[in-house]
């Protein structure tokens, strides 16, 4: 059972701002210092039913990627039900909010890019997350649609 200590603050807003302020700043820190893979842009690990992986988004990735599909001029997650991710463009097979993308797609590489970070690798990127995720009040990592959708909704 984890710990709760979920954050109590008269601004909710406010609390949203410094959990997003915080993941960008883990994800800063990984591509600052990325061990060494070659993405070639396949897209092949955006398409779940062919990976059979789903990311899975603590709260505070959840705002952070609720977040760039608002700058990405959308107020909801566009529907796809062909198994890819509702956030791999139809048409340019490009990811729409690449700046904002969760820790999962920033980490997770196929065989052909060198294969997926490992877990030692990013333990402590992923421990700052589940703090974050923690005095949010969240559940721990989430389906990605079903945890971008709840957070747009949160943050509307
Ligand atoms: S959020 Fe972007 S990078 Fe991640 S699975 Fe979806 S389309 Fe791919």
């Amino acid at each position: 059972m984890r710990r709760r200590n979920p954050i109590k603050s008269s601004d909710p807003r406010r609390v949203t701002e410094e959990a997003v302020a915080e993941v960008r700043a883990v994800y800063a820190e990984l591509e600052a210092n990325p061990p060494e893979r070659n993405c070639t842009l396949q897209t092949e690990c955006c398409r779940f039913h062919l990976t059979g992986r789903t990311p899975v988004l603590t709260k505070g990735e959840a705002f952070t990627a609720a977040k760039a599909v608002r700058a990405a001029g959308r107020r909801e997650l566009p529907k796809r039900d062909d198994g890819a991710c509702p956030l791999l463009h139809p048409l340019t097979s490009r990811c729409m909010i690449y700046e904002g993308r969760p820790f999962g797609c920033r980490t997770h590489f196929c065989d052909a890019a060198g294969g997926p970070y490992t877990r030692k690798e990013v333990s402590d990127h992923i421990r700052r997350l589940e703090e974050i995720d923690e005095r949010l009040g969240g559940d721990g990592g989430r389906d990605i649609t079903v945890a971008i959708r709840d957070a747009l909704e949160e943050i509307r």
